[in-house]
């Protein structure tokens, strides 16, 4: 039985974007640019409102997808077609831009912590221009797998343990998954052959593939090509695992844009600007 290795691991990188919250990114830096599919991945945790209230003013998004987890806190969405969310705490967003969205993201409190993260996955070209389409998934729709040693796997996308998640039809067909380790234990966890992957560990410490890497809390690590993931914590730990399927397409992405050319995301701009970014 392979075992997948830890090829890369990178440290979250702070700064400030929207309208200037604090965050830690973790992938779409400079020392990790992308792990195809995924093109960013942000974490935002702080309980200093001055950290996150400004929150993220109107602003578009065409070509990819945005991915909202909230651990803890509020967030309130909107969007130019008028639809509205609410993303408590346990719940997750699964935004499919396509063509087009105009939205805002904004926290949902004025006091106490605020702790998310902000998924990028990409779209293949023949679905960069699809209409924009939501999946709003509230806590009690992610099923958990719980197993008698008290490792829970939160089951955001893809199935694991026999147990699916509630996102559906997505092109990268992504595995995303909440996995909680006490002190001591150590799971196995299947990960769909010739998916990219990585792991981003929030919370404790773990260790991961046969030859048992560390990974920090703060760290990214990315994954091998083949074979299971094998994890364990000796102190205990949480992790979030991505995996989707590489698009292997050229990436063209400026601020809110991403596309396959730079003529496309001249267009993505003009279209803005003209008022027909979503068609
Ligand atoms: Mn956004």
């Amino acid at each position: 039985m392979s075992s997948r290795t830890i090829t890369n691991i990178v440290t979250g990188q702070p700064t400030t974007d929207g309208a200037g919250v604090k965050l830690n990114r973790v992938l779409g830096t400079q020392q990790l640019d992308m792990v195809d599919p995924f093109l960013m991945l942000d974490a935002f945790y702080s309980d200093d409102p001055n950290d996150y209230i400004a929150g993220f003013p109107n602003h578009p998004h065409r070509g990819f997808e945005t991915v909202t987890y909230m651990i803890a806190g509020a967030m309130k969405h909107g969007d130019h077609m008028g639809n509205t969310g609410h993303l408590r705490a346990g719940s997750v967003q699964w935004m499919t831009a396509g063509r087009g969205v105009i939205h805002s993201e904004m926290p949902e409190q004025e006091e106490g912590l605020l702790f998310g993260f902000q998924l990028w996955v990409n779209l293949p070209s023949d679905q960069k221009m699809v209409p924009a389409r939501y999946q709003d998934i509230p806590p009690e729709d992610v099923p958990t797998v719980e197993r008698p040693d008290g490792v829970a796997i939160k089951v955001l996308a893809g199935t694991a343990f026999g147990t699916a998640g509630p996102i559906h039809g997505v092109a990268t067909q992504p595995l995303m998954l909440d996995v909680t380790l006490p002190p001591g234990t150590s799971v196995e966890i299947d990960v769909p052959e010739g998916h990219n992957g990585f792991v981003h560990v929030f919370d404790g410490g773990a260790r991961f593939g046969e030859d048992g890497r560390k990974v920090r809390k703060g760290q990214l690590a990315v994954l091998g090509q083949k074979g299971k993931l094998h994890a364990r914590s000796s102190n205990g730990g949480r992790f979030l695992l991505l995996a989707g399927k590489p698009i292997n397409e050229p990436v063209a992405r400026y601020g809110p844009f991403v596309m396959n050319t730079r003529d496309e995301l001249m267009q993505a701009f003009a279209d803005y600007r003209s008022g027909t970014l979503t068609g």
